[in-house]
């Protein structure tokens, strides 16, 4: 029989609303390297891109030694294999979190342990709380599945401290979850105990459980500290999602995970039932990274983490204190993660328009790339990656320099002779108001 039917095939909802608003803004990004500099990008956040944060050999070998076992090869259970997921407790344990391996699901890297805490909390006509600034992913996973998202603010004044009243003003009787990042990307902010409590105070009162990205763990400064969010509360539910990605320097891997938190059963087994039935939509995370695991995360010496840090606080400590005596520039110090955001007043470049024009001109003119904070939901910032070699980050940030002072134009109570200055000026007064420039919609 012959059919009337013509091909018309279309895109489904689903793959046009899932945006990462990565992709979005570098698409409209208006700019290619100046061909006469070396492009340096400090812009992805793969601290494996320069070959100076290598992953511990302890990896490699407990890698080729899952693979010989020939023990690996077939399907796992699809929540993960017990000895990986033990192996997961046992390292997430502290003195007052005792995890139990069957609270532990293994995932396809701590995005996709975002994604199925997501998705068992949320549907269209719910909302889910997210931060500003923030990681771009928490949009690309809610916007697919037509879940609302509401923004709370976190606070440039006060190390990126989340804004509670604004966060509590937020919350509405369809808010399902509220997701919470420590230590931050972009902000490389780090809560104190005493922040958490406060938060987690509103989350009891408003009876909303946390969906908690805590893929930075262990990545502090030294004098700082990383509190577990779920080591402070008996009776806020709380997925906490995190893997091997960034600690561990192999974001390739794909291996993440979600901990359960549920002191109280509140979650109970409707939403551990319903995480089991997530992870059979990829019938369970790569089998190779699970054999290696009890291995690499009970063997690797202190000493290497300990040596990433320090690299990373180096250069935290380098770009801070180039970009404070920089013109319209203002840093704020990270204490953790791998990022330092530094806000742009562009009131100091008046042929700038915005952060986005910023980042257009610098790569033009430097060959040197960053991302502006529309990126992550705020307007007058840019984020820097801080995993490259020291080296380059002093070039960077040298290059970065000498665009600001070429571009700047000091507010005329600064004005040299009416000229912009053609050497490094000293650290100005800045009158910008981050407080507002955070608030944008
Ligand atoms: C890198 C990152 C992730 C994703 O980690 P993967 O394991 O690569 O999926 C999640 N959250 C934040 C804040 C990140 O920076």
């Amino acid at each position: 029989m012959k059919s009337e039917r013509q091909w018309d095939i279309k895109v489904s909802h689903y793959a046009q609303n899932t945006i990462n608003p990565i992709r979005q803004v570098l698409e409209n990004l208006n700019a290619s390297p100046n061909p006469n500099k070396k492009l340096i990008p400090l812009s992805i956040g793969d601290p494996t891109v320069f070959g100076n944060l290598e992953p511990n050999n302890v990896i490699i070998e407990a890698m080729v030694e899952s693979i010989q076992s020939n023990k690996f090869n077939g399907y796992l259970p699809s929540n993960g294999i017990e000895s990986a997921r033990k192996a997961i407790a046992e390292y997430s344990s502290t003195n007052n979190v005792q995890v139990d391996p069957k609270d532990v699901i293994i995932t396809s890297g701590c995005s996709h342990a975002l994604e199925m805490a997501i998705n068992v909390l949320a549907e269209p006509g719910k909302n889910i709380l997210l931060p500003r600034p923030g990681f771009p992913l928490y949009q690309t996973l809610c916007g697919g599945l037509g879940i609302g998202m509401k923004y709370y603010n976190l606070d440039a004044e006060k190390n990126w401290e989340i804004d509670l009243d604004h966060l509590e003003a937020q919350i509405d009787p369809s808010t399902v979850a509220i997701v919470y990042n420590n230590p931050s990307n972009p902000c490389g902010s780090v809560y104190s105990a005493s922040h958490i409590r406060s938060f987690l105070e509103i989350c009891e009162k408003h009876k909303v459980p946390v969906i908690a990205d805590e893929i930075y763990e262990h990545l502090v400064f030294p004098g700082h500290k990383f509190t577990p969010i779920a080591s402070l509360t008996q009776e806020v539910p709380i997925l906490s999602c995190r893997g091997t990605t960034k600690r561990f320097m192999v974001p390739g891997y794909r291996c993440g995970w979600i901990i359960i938190h549920d002191k109280q059963e509140r979650f109970g087994n409707p939403i551990r039932k319903g995480l089991n039935n997530l992870t059979h939509r990829i019938v369970g995370a790569n089998s190779i990274v699970q054999g290696a695991l009890p291995k690499i995360l009970k063997e690797i010496p202190d000493e290497y983490f300990q040596d990433c840090i320090s690299l990373i606080h180096a250069n935290a400590k380098i770009c801070y204190s180039i970009t404070k005596r920089i013109p319209g520039l203002t840093p704020i110090m990270p204490t953790g993660a791998m990022y330092i955001m530094v806000g742009i007043d562009t009131s100091y470049f008046p042929e700038l328009s915005s952060d986005l024009h910023f980042v257009e001109r610098l790569m033009s003119e430097e060959s040197i790339f960053v991302l502006p904070g529309k990126m992550f939901g705020v307007n007058g910032y840019i984020r820097i990656v801080l995993t490259v070699p020291s080296e380059l980050l002093i070039e960077a940030c040298n290059r970065l320099e000498n665009f600001c002072l070429r571009n700047v134009i000091l507010p005329s109570n600064q004005q040299q002779n009416g000229q912009p200055p053609t050497t490094p000026a000293k650290p100005l007064p800045l009158p910008l108001n981050l407080r507002e420039s955070v608030k944008v919609d």
